[in-house]
């Protein structure tokens, strides 16, 4: 069964259809990305998964079950949308804790050995304590990836994470999420306009074109790649 399946889904917006009968499918521990230009209907999707959005037509199923309705907070889903969105007045600390706001930490440890053991992970150790604002580019969308992956979620959604960045942070950033991706065998959906990004990361690419999926596969079988 799939972590994640969107069945014939419209998003209808006054002026807009942002998506259109969109049926696809996720599979457990996937690194699955969503590709194509811009207006094309990426973060709608990714807004749909995440519940910011309901849908106007059709199902979204999260392991089998139709949440199509169901807010964000009742999906154990990690989101980290496009520009970094760190409270500047908290430490990183206070903002990793944030992504534990509303749910407890797994396993059997405190909110702040949570805090710690997530900024080990993303290669921030002892950065509790700074200014977020005094980051880098990379190292602030580090901390929103420690904050998405917080309280524990199953599936990690990130949209357009390295747009901000220059293009060696670009490919550092690119190489530690895909080992997170492998070291914690969660699913992740993944958000560019980046073709060869999208190359570079995925198990498998959705590639988008008007509000549909034109092609589903490996990135070897969509792009012809040797
Ligand atoms: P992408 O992420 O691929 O750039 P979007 O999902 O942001 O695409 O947008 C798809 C289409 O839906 C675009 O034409 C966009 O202008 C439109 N759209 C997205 N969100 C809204 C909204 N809240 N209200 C009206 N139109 C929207
Ligand atoms: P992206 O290009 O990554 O989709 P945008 O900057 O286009 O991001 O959109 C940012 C936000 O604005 C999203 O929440 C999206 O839903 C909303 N939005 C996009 N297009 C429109 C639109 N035409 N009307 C109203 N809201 C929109």
């Amino acid at each position: 069964e799939p972590i994640v399946s969107f069945e014939g889904i419209t998003k209808q917006y006054a002026t807009a259809t942002a998506v259109e009968e969109l049926t696809f499918s996720v599979q457990e521990g996937e690194f699955f990305t969503l590709v194509g230009p811009s207006g094309c209907g990426k973060t709608t999707t990714l807004r749909l998964l995440g519940g910011f959005e309901s849908p106007s037509e059709g199902v979204v199923r999260l392991h089998g079950e139709d949440v199509s309705g169901a807010p964000p907070e009742s999906r154990d889903i990690g989101v980290v949308f496009q520009n970094y969105a760190l409270f500047p007045h908290m430490t990183v600390a206070e903002n990793v804790a944030y992504g534990l706001k509303f749910q407890e930490p797994p396993g059997n440890v405190s909110k702040s050995e949570r805090v710690t053991e997530l900024l080990s992970l993303v290669g921030l150790d002892g950065f509790e304590e700074r200014d977020p604002t005094a980051l880098s580019g990379g190292q602030r969308q580090r901390v929103a990836i420690a904050r998405a992956l917080a309280p524990g979620p199953d599936l990690l959604l990130l949209d357009e994470p390295m747009s901000a960045l220059d293009a060696r942070l670009r490919e550092r950033l690119r190489v530690e999420i895909q080992a997170l991706q492998e070291e914690l065998g969660i699913t992740t959906v993944y958000v560019t306009h980046d073709q060869e990004e999208a190359l570079a990361v995925s198990d498998r690419v959705a590639v988008m074109q008007d509000g549909q999926v034109e092609q589903v596969g490996t990135p070897r079988a969509v792009y012809h790649e040797p």
